[in-house]
């Protein structure tokens, strides 16, 4: 093979259709359905995030695309993880101002938390564990129906608040049970000091209003919906009854979910 061949083809590779010029997701469901590990990005999300299964180092599982067509018992947790990790690393890169606690992008303020991800078989999510000198959250494994929900934008969505939740406890914010749920409450909704529950609500908001554009307006209607639904839901229904003080406001549907399709070019900077 000549070499201008071998570098076109090097090039070709590592083209990725559904993320822009500027390194914005432009069509969350073409993105989800190609591999962690065919994405420029890969090495470098690998090196910030280690990944390990019950306290051992994972070995990177086999994915084929597109990702809608592996048999479900393919599509692993690792899998999972490591496309929950690739959305965090673009869905809101060059924005500043967007994240009440923090001044930068949720990628950079969870690598300056935590080391990795310990998928515990059987178990829930909590905060946190240390091997090997790192901070690690624990996520608990999914069985087959949530695998395959995880296929979705809304399941990998629902992963990333909940990722940034037991971030958030690196801080602290131990839970309270004053909402009625036991040890599933949060004192207060303060947009000054957001708790992991506070975490939530905000980032499902700004994936329903558009605030983080992953162009998921741009998915088939049948997508589009199911995930305005879920976004709404995540704000309306779930976790704003978990503050039993100063809740945020009951949202109504934004004029455009998720933001305009094609997503608009990024603003450098979105303070509000
Ligand atoms: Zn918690």
């Amino acid at each position: 093979m000549n070499t201008r061949l071998a570098l076109t083809l090097v090039a070709a590779t590592f083209i990725l259709p559904s993320v822009a010029r500027g390194g914005q997701i432009a069509n969350i469901g073409a993105f989800l359905s190609q591999c962690p590990d065919r994405d420029p990005a890969y090495a470098q999300i690998v090196h910030d995030f280690e990944l390990r299964r019950d306290g051992l180092p994972v070995s990177e599982a086999p994915c084929t695309e597109p990702t809608g067509a592996m048999a479900i018992a393919q599509y692993s947790d690792t899998l999972i993880v490591r496309q929950g990790l690739r959305v965090i690393y673009y869905m809101d890169r060059g924005q500043s101002g967007h994240l009440p606690w923090t001044s930068g992008t949720l990628y950079d303020w969870m690598k300056s938390k935590i080391g990795g991800i310990n998928i515990v078989t059987g178990g829930g999510s909590s905060c946190c564990v240390q091997f090997g000198g790192k901070t690690f959250i624990n996520v608990g494994s999914e069985n087959d129906s949530n695998r395959d929900f995880d296929r979705t934008w809304p399941g990998i969505a629902g992963n990333i608040d909940l990722y940034a939740h037991e971030t958030r406890h690196v801080d602290g914010f131990p839970h309270t049970s004053c909402c009625g749920i036991t040890n599933g409450c949060d004192n207060t909704f303060d947009t000054a000091n957001l708790s992991p529950y506070g975490v939530q609500w905000w980032l499902n908001h700004l994936w329903l209003t558009g605030g983080i554009d992953v162009g998921y307006e741009c998915e088939v209607p049948a997508a589009v919906s199911a995930a305005t639904n879920w976004f709404l839901s995540s704000v309306n229904d779930q976790f704003r009854t978990r503050f039993c003080a100063n809740l945020p406001a009951v949202q109504t549907l934004p004029a455009t979910p998720g933001g305009a399709c094609p997503p608009q070019p990024r603003r450098r900077s979105a303070r509000h």
